[in-house]
């Protein structure tokens, strides 16, 4: 049998070097694309070089809510970003209220502002949003902005979904994507395997969000996008289908969003 190919539709490098080494090894396990998501603006500037030397690299830029803070609001460097050709989201950007790195306010300026941002440049984004424990907080925000994303014609994932799964499907109702990562693997994730069986087929996507949340029997170690393949048969399991019917659902519904290879 041939070797199946998976797509890493969110993903983290501290550097170009980096990124070149992990991109070659996860290519030799089928990873034929790995989007990987910048958190600021000079992260964004590293992948933007780093894809023009890298085959199956694709990038998204934004602003995390962590660094929201520190943003300045120039865009301007977008058009550069966008002349690569393989810059294929905006993101990551969101609400983390768990963390609280950075002010409820400056978050919700910069979210508010990206969104703007994917819609002038027709992209989709990648969201992310944590609540505290107990909290609905950062989802009822989340969704009101989605809300008039999605109206305006916005397309987004919301990447390491682990919310309700009521607020699943308020935001399966907006067109939402769901990325689904290693902790689909861990012992005590029974809400994770809960909602990937619930996503709706066409809207399930792998991602790694590495260096972080590396699958078993990683788990605790430095995660790459080459453990995609741990995760995908996490997923078909669960789902009670076949790896090969996970690697070809997915890979389509990642072309779908970000037309990555
Ligand atoms: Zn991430």
């Amino acid at each position: 049998m041939n070797m199946l190919s998976f797509r890493d539709t969110h993903c983290h490098f501290d550097s170009e070097e980096l990124a070149l080494r992990i991109c070659a090894e996860s290519l030799d396990q089928g990873i034929t694309g790995i989007l990987a998501c910048a958190s600021s603006i000079p992260d964004a500037q590293m992948l933007c070089k780093a894809v023009q030397n890298i085959p199956n690299l694709f990038f998204a830029a934004g602003v995390h809510p962590h660094e929201a803070a520190n943003f300045d609001g120039d865009t301007a460097c977008f058009a550069d970003f966008a002349a690569t050709g393989k810059l294929k989201a905006v993101g990551e950007i969101g609400l983390d209220v768990y963390y609280d790195f950075a002010d409820h306010e400056s978050q919700l300026r910069v979210f508010r502002q990206m969104l703007d941002l994917a819609l002038s440049m027709n992209l989709p984004v990648s969201v992310h949003c944590r609540d505290k424990e107990d909290s609905e907080e950062a989802y009822r925000l989340t969704y009101d902005l989605l809300k008039d994303f999605s109206a305006s014609g916005g397309r987004f994932v919301i990447h390491s979904y682990s919310g309700s799964p009521a607020y699943m499907e308020r935001f399966a109702e907006l067109g939402a994507w769901f990325g689904v990562n290693g902790m689909i693997t861990f012992k005590k994730a029974e809400n994770i395997r809960t909602l990937a069986k619930l996503y709706p087929a066409d809207k399930i996507l792998l991602e790694t969000d590495a260096p972080y949340l590396a699958p078993v029997p990683h788990r605790g170690k430095e995660n790459t996008p080459a453990y995609i393949p741990l995760i995908a048969e996490a997923l078909a399991a669960v789902r009670g289908v076949s790896l090969e019917e996970i690697s070809e659902l997915t890979n389509r519904n990642a072309g779908n969003l970000f037309a990555i290879l």
